[in-house]
């Protein structure tokens, strides 16, 4: 088995601690991909001084060319996509579809960013005084600790790391312990496209490489996407050590169908966005509120759709759904399953793990559907990330409205109807960072922000031009002449 390093002062190098974990193919766990670097808090301290080395170096290289950099990654990206994703669901698990989504979303990422090296905007104003110049422009902050969650391997890095580095800023990152290896080929290849060596590290691990690396005076800021309970750890060091901090978390989205609304689409969005990625997105539809007036028609339709998706390896054509991330999910998803029936819900699809037909191999649970789901009960409120789905009957859509903006979260919502008032009303009143329309609760482009309100996250997006104020700071010049 290939074992592999950590990137850190320009060199493949083995962790401080000697310790390397194994990562496995968690639709066949037979499968062992290679061993990867526990890594301890003596790498991420060579990791952030060679960084603050790198940071030296980028910040005076100009931005567009450091947009350059960005533009040769994604072009590097586009030739190896295909294997990209194959590795990606190898080790993940999402089926090839998904994965090959995961690769376009960051090469559209390098793209924008590539072009924002050309477009980081100060103002020139006019000046109050005479004979005097005002004018702001954007610097580049320091050294970036990217901590980042297993569900999007290489989507999710690149939206931290693009904009980081068009900024000017060097990067710490620490991909999740679950998809190692795709953090790996990724710093492969921005080495590949001529990003100077002590511009990115990579260090492997756990979260207690990623407590470190938020921890370490020398980051300046921390840029993190994971659960809403590790993010609010960081959060308190990062208000306690006074650090720029963008925090991404859980979601407890809901999609709404109304009385008028196109069934058959709405079928096809509930499926995807509950199912899709084994129900591993912090916008996966977890929560599906039916109005009485379709309620039993939708749910009969939905749970006969469910019962024929496809469970199995993401790598054979034909399987829609692939397994969850680890054992531990599993047992979660159980836990969860325990407290629906407890809690009095109708589990009428699923709630076992999934046996049979080369599936004992591997982490998988059937697609579970619960109904008659209590707005305020545990099953409604939290976040369970697996392929469980809780059904809840309203009368109309003020009350959709208000069980959608009952969660502690606040990442999407989706809403089906006809009636183009309610759609602009629902927009504007739901609590989540996205609202879609006549679609799914998932999906993102990458040139608007993507984020949410609430526990879910602390306003500063992804994507969009929004992202390039997080990894900046403006500063302000005057001019007398
Ligand atoms: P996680 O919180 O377990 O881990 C995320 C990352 O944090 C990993 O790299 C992990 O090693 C690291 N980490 C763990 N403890 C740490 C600590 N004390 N300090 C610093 N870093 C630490 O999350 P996960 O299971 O990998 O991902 C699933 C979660 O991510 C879900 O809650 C999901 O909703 C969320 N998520 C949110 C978004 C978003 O944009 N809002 C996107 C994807 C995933």
């Amino acid at each position: 088995m290939k074992t592999f390093h950590n990137y850190i002062a320009g060199a493949w190098v083995e962790p401080s601690t000697g310790k390397y974990q194994d990562n496995v193919n968690p639709a066949d766990t037979t499968d062992h991909i290679g061993k990867f670097p526990l890594s301890g808090a003596a790498d991420v301290q060579r990791a952030v001084e060679s960084a603050a080395r790198g940071f030296e170096l980028w910040k005076r290289t100009p931005a567009p060319a450091r947009g350059d950099v960005l533009r040769r990654v994604g072009e590097i990206m586009i030739a190896r996509k295909e294997e990209l994703a194959d590795l990606m669901t190898r080790e993940m698990g999402k089926p090839l579809a998904e994965t090959r989504g995961d690769v376009q979303e960051g090469i559209d990422t390098a793209f924008y960013a590539a072009t924002e090296g050309r477009r980081l905007f100060g103002h020139t104003v006019p000046s109050e005084l005479r004979n005097k110049w005002a004018m702001s422009m954007r610097r580049p902050i320091g050294v970036a600790g990217i901590i980042t969650p297993f569900n999007f391997p290489l989507a999710i890095p690149t939206w931290k790391i693009f904009p980081a580095l068009v900024c000017g800023n060097a990067v710490v990152f620490k991909p999740a312990e679950d998809v190692p290896h795709t953090g790996h080929v990724f710093v492969e290849i921005l080495l590949e496209a001529g990003l100077p060596p002590e511009v990115i590290q990579l260090v492997h691990g756990d979260g207690e490489v990623g407590k470190a690396i938020v921890e370490h005076p020398g980051v300046a800021l921390v840029s993190f996407t994971g659960s809403t309970e590790t993010g609010s750890k960081v959060g308190e060091t990062c208000g306690r050590l006074h650090k720029r901090l963008s925090l991404e978390m859980g979601g407890k989205n809901a999609q709404i169908v109304l009385d008028d609304a196109k069934l058959d689409l709405a079928l096809d969005g509930v499926l995807w966005g509950a199912f899709g990625t084994t129900g591993q997105r912090c916008t996966a539809t977890s929560r599906l509120i039916l109005q009485d007036g379709i309620h039993d028609k939708f749910l009969a339709m939905l749970v006969d759709r469910a019962k024929k998706l496809k469970l199995g390896d993401g790598r054979k054509a034909g399987t829609d759904v692939g397994p969850v991330i680890h054992a531990e999910s599993i047992s979660k998803i159980e836990r969860y399953v325990e407290i629906g029936l407890e809690e009095k819900a109708e589990l009428v699809l699923g709630g076992r793990r999934a046996t049979g037909a080369g599936l004992d191999k591997g982490f998988f649970f059937e697609p579970t559907i619960f109904a008659a789901v209590r707005s305020g009960s545990r099953l409604e409120q939290e976040e369970i990330f697996g392929p469980v789905l809780s059904v809840i009957r309203v009368k109309d859509a003020d009350e959709a409205f208000r069980i959608n903006n009952g969660v502690k979260y606040g990442l999407s919502s989706s809403l089906y109807t006809q009636d183009v008032n309610l759609a602009f009303r629902a927009i504007n009143e739901l609590d989540n960072g996205i609202t879609y329309i006549n679609a799914p609760t998932i999906g993102a482009e990458a040139h608007l922000p993507f984020g949410g309100v609430k526990a879910t996250g602390n306003g500063h997006r992804e994507g969009g031009w929004e992202v390039y104020e997080f990894y900046s700071e403006t500063k302000v010049g005057y001019v007398d002449y």
